[in-house]
């Protein structure tokens, strides 16, 4: 296949500059028929500038995008067989619920009883009930002008569809509802799915890929599970939530040493190319409350300060010098001793990395 291996979307050197300044620059990805990848980045890393010229809203300035095989740099975003689903808010107020998903057949010509057959068959796949058909969208819930704006993307039968940011202005629980939903409806209509988003809690619930985008380029591109656990830089390990990162030099013994901290350290098998000096990688679920130094790998002596209830699981806060260890359990390993006193924690160099800073 021309566009590689199973790829729907490939984009090769793909560039945007504005005004001197590369707001994406020079990036190669392969999206695959199906599946859905998430870009995610912080603020002005150029996550919508990107989704906008893979949506036809934006001109590359250098590179290009071949959809199966075809390179559609210069086709406007009305004649690909694309479609962007923006938040709920791009809907058209004074419309009912059937006249904004039918909207895209009604201009290409579709007879009204076959928009509305259509209509209503992605209403039900989106689980909005029938009689919402007639119902003015300004009298229906946020969740469900969600619903409708993804129906209204479904309904000329897209290739591709785009997400930008769609559940960001919703509240928490509808988020957390509609962030599986959408899985859902990925997996019923086989779609190949590209979201971008600023939280990788959304992406890492939702995408069968992660691309983290940083100043304009892609740094990282992997499963959930692999940005999770095998971040290349200390860049991602800290953008994946709450993560212990420790400034270390690797000694002459293959040990790690940390200004802070007394002892040497085991180190990991992954070091991701780390020679002499990078951070360790410890996520807060694998340090633990040891009895004796003898109980891991590594140990360290701290003062607990802080603790908090996060529902199912706790928290610790542990101040060792001018560092601050995070540690969470389950609610059930809770610590059994109070704040303010000695602590010995620790971690098993099996359930660590060095990272570079980059
Ligand atoms: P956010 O999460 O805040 O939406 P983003 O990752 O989507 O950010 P972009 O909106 O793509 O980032 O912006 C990337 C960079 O390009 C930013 O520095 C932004 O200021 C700049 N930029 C975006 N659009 C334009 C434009 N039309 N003209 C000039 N600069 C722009």
């Amino acid at each position: 296949m021309a566009a590689g291996d199973g790829a729907i979307l490939l984009l090769k050197g793909l560039t945007k500059i504005f005004a001197g300044h590369r707001a994406v620059d020079a990036i190669d990805l392969q999206i695959r028929e199906g599946e859905m990848f998430t870009i995610v980045g912080p603020s002005g890393s150029g996550k919508t500038t990107l989704l906008r010229m893979l949506a036809g809203m934006e001109t590359p300035t250098s590179g290009d995008i071949i959809l199966r095989g075809q390179r559609i740099n210069d086709i406007p975003a009305n004649r690909r067989p694309t479609c962007m689903v923006f938040q709920s808010l791009a809907l058209f107020p004074h419309k009912d619920v059937g006249d904004n998903i039918e909207f895209s057949l009604k201009i290409r010509g579709v007879p009204k009883a076959e928009r509305k057959q259509r209509a209503l068959e992605l209403m039900r796949l989106l689980r909005l009930p029938d009689h919402y058909y007639d119902r003015a969208v300004t009298r229906i819930s946020g969740g469900e002008r969600q619903r409708v704006a993804l129906a209204r993307a479904l309904a000329f039968d897209p290739e591709i569809l785009f997400f930008d940011e769609p559940l960001s202005a919703l509240d928490y629980k509808l988020r957390k509802t509609l962030e599986k939903e959408l899985k859902d409806i990925h997996r019923e209509t086989k779609k190949t799915f590209v979201y971008i988003t600023h939280s990788l809690e959304e992406a890492m619930v939702m995408s069968d890929r992660i691309g983290v985008m940083r100043d304009g380029r892609l740094v990282q591109i992997g499963t959930p599970q692999e940005i999770y656990t095998e971040p290349n830089s200390k860049f991602v390990s800290e953008f994946v939530g709450d993560v212990n990162v420790l400034s270390v030099s690797v000694l002459p013994s293959g040990k790690l040493k940390a200004a802070q901290i007394p002892h040497e350290m085991v180190a990991p098998a992954t070091m991701n190319g780390v020679k002499s000096a990078g951070f360790l990688v410890v996520r807060p679920e694998f340090l633990r409350f040891l009895d004796a130094p003898g109980d891991a790998d590594n140990h360290v002596v701290g003062r607990l300060y802080n603790e908090y209830a996060l529902g199912s699981r706790i928290q610790y806060q542990v101040r060792v010098g001018e560092l601050v260890f995070v540690l969470e359990k389950l609610r059930h390993e809770a610590f059994a001793g109070g704040l303010d006193q000695e602590v010995l924690i620790g971690w098993d160099a099996v359930n660590t990395i060095v990272v570079p800073d980059r």
